[in-house]
């Protein structure tokens, strides 16, 4: 099967892929648990996230700012490993592609 291309997506989108559980994994990751590499530690007030993408493996991709030293950070969510999850993201790339 042909990989799908990597897309980015809007936060309303996010919201629709995410379920309870996988939301408040998402939400406790980006407050807690983002590796800074130009603190060298956790990003320990969390990230501001400024994109997010939907990757070749329908996994969710953030890209943000530390809140301490506003560095750049980037952190995988491995959500597409979830057959029930890959399955919803590729619906909504059918539909964003129809627009
Ligand atoms: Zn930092």
């Amino acid at each position: 099967m042909k990989k799908p291309p990597e897309i980015k997506i809007n936060k309303f989108q996010l919201a629709v892929l995410l379920d309870k559980v996988n939301k408040e994994f998402y939400h406790f990751v980006i407050a807690n648990s983002v590796y800074c590499s130009n603190c060298n530690a956790i990003a320990v007030e969390g990230i501001e996230v400024d994109e997010v993408f939907l990757t070749d493996l329908n996994d969710i991709k953030v890209r943000g700012r530390c809140r301490v030293c506003n560095g750049e950070v980037a952190r995988l969510f491995e959500f597409g490993k979830d057959r029930e999850f890959y399955d919803k993201a590729n619906k909504l790339r059918d539909l964003s592609s129809l627009t």
